[in-house]
């Protein structure tokens, strides 16, 4: 039988969307998944935002179904004030978003992945090994067996990331403690985030009936205190429907967020790159993205193989760039609860919120772009494949960069080749071809970037002012 070209461990969503895209292109894949999968929670939510990547993933009829829908009334409370209550507000239908039954959507998926053309094993992987690009698996059967490809994919979730990667980074350990509740009463309708003491509370109607509540709490504060006393207190603190309720935790499953250093020769995809926290519901967009890059990078091996370290390098830089983006985000929603400054919850997320935040930068009155800036090959996702461009690499942090967001490095360059002050550079700006820059605001952003990876730099020498003029960018 012919070796597949491509081994996927794992047929969770990431996997599965993975085998469904390589699948289209006519390329060989095995995905490898346990007879019985283990789902982290019955139903997760995905915010409406995600419908255009559903869209050009070619998804969007798998959501379209009125079980998926989100809820229609939304509710938080979060720092409330002095009034404790929960805000609820109605969602229009298009900004409902998505609430997934798991054990469908990974059905479903997996069915889509075989009918592309993957052929999907039933076995529990049990090691892997990029130096000779084999894994060794158990069948349902008992016996052991060891499968090789060109190309390996560790898809198996924040869990099985371990079988080829150490974490490299990750935020404050936390575990989600959840209730199943049968008659969720006034709260059928809506989805409820609200702050308590011990961290965050959950409330999600079921689509077939009653609810979830989930506590996400401090993984070290729940070993001090133990899972049902610290979600009963939870629960005492909530003000939303979480009060109207008795029952305590009925299971608990790790929740923190976790980035993965790969070993060399596997690729990583999904959680099994890079784990989020739950608070922001991007983890299945997360997984879905990255499974996209991934194919990305899968075809570019296949045509390329003499790539592989540069491919290597991209996706493990394009997946810590996405975790520090989510860690950064959530770690700003946390810091804006200030009402629980002795908790460990929060004491514990406040701390590392410094190393999270990008410090601000003042930009120089006169700038100008640095001169002996050093090139460096990179490589640029384009049209589904993985194109080799030249960068230049940043002189403060020695990355390499093609593009600073909209603006190409090369077009920054032109900007600043004279000194000027930003007036100057919004106009040349509004010169230049092939940049698209919504607003001044947009560009200073940039530019203060730009200032901070060293890019640009201050021009010290006095230079006469321009009248002023007024720019406007489209
Ligand atoms: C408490 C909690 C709540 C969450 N809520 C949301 C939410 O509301 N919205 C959202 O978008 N995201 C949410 N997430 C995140 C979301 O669940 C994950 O991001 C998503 O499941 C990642 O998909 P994946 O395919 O990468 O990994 P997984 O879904 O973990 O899939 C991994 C697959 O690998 C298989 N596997 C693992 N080990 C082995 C092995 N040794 N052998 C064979 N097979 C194996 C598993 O059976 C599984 O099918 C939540 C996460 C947590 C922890």
């Amino acid at each position: 039988m012919k070796p597949p070209d491509v081994l996927i461990a794992g047929a969770g969503p990431a996997g599965s969307l993975l085998a469904i895209l390589l699948g289209r292109d006519g390329i060989a894949v095995t995905l490898i998944d346990r007879p019985h999968p283990r789902q982290h929670m019955p139903e997760e939510t995905i915010p409406a935002a995600a419908g255009p990547v559903l869209e050009r993933l070619g998804l969007k009829g798998l959501f379209a179904r009125e079980h998926f829908f989100g809820t229609p009334r939304r509710g938080v409370c979060w720092n409330p004030g002095a009034e404790l209550k929960v805000s609820c507000s109605s969602m229009a239908p298009a900004d409902r978003g998505f609430k997934v039954l798991r054990e469908v959507l990974d059905h479903e998926l997996r069915v889509m992945a075989v009918e592309s053309g993957a052929k999907l094993l039933d076995a529990t992987v049990q090691s892997i090994d990029g130096a000779t690009q084999s894994v060794r698996l158990r069948l349902t059967t008992g016996r052991e067996q060891v499968l090789q490809a060109p190309i390996i994919v560790n898809a198996l979730g924040a869990r099985g990331a371990r079988l080829s990667a150490r974490v490299c980074e990750s935020l404050p350990a936390a575990l989600a403690l959840t209730a199943h509740i049968d008659d969720a009463g006034a709260g059928a309708d809506i989805t409820v985030v609200e702050a308590v003491r011990e961290g965050w509370l959950w409330w999600m109607p079921r689509a077939i009936g009653g609810s979830v509540l989930t506590l996400m709490a401090d993984a070290d504060e729940v070993r001090q205190v133990g899972a049902k006393a610290l979600f009963e207190c939870a629960r005492r603190g909530s003000c939303g429907p979480a009060q109207q309720v008795t029952n305590t935790c009925d299971s608990g499953t790790a929740a923190t967020p976790e980035l993965f250093e790969p070993a060399d020769g596997v690729l990583h995809c999904g959680d099994a790159a890079a784990s989020i926290d739950p608070l922001s519901s991007q983890g299945l967009l997360k997984a879905m993205i990255s499974a996209e890059r991934t194919a990305a990078a899968i075809r570019t091996l296949l045509s390329t193989a003499t790539l592989r370290p540069a491919v290597e390098s991209h996706l493990r830089s394009f997946h810590s760039g996405m975790w520090k983006t989510h860690a950064q985000e959530t770690l700003d929603w946390y810091g804006r609860e200030q009402r629980f400054p002795e908790a460990p919850f929060w004491i514990a997320r406040h701390a590392v919120l410094p190393r999270y935040t990008t410090p601000s930068v003042q930009l120089p009155s006169v700038l100008v772009r640095r001169e002996r800036l050093i090139p460096a090959p990179i490589l640029i996702c384009e049209g589904g494949t993985l194109r080799e461009r030249t960068g230049y690499l940043a002189p403060h942090t020695g990355e390499a960069f093609h593009q600073l967001g909209p603006l190409s490095i090369d077009n920054l360059l032109r900007m600043t080749e004279i000194p000027g002050r930003f007036e100057d550079v919004c106009r040349r700006a509004l010169g230049l071809q092939g940049t698209c820059l919504h607003s001044e605001g947009e560009l200073r952003g940039l530019l203060a970037e730009a200032f901070r990876l060293g890019f640009v730099e201050s021009f010290r020498a006095e230079i006469p002012r321009a009248p002023s003029v007024r720019h406007t960018m489209q």
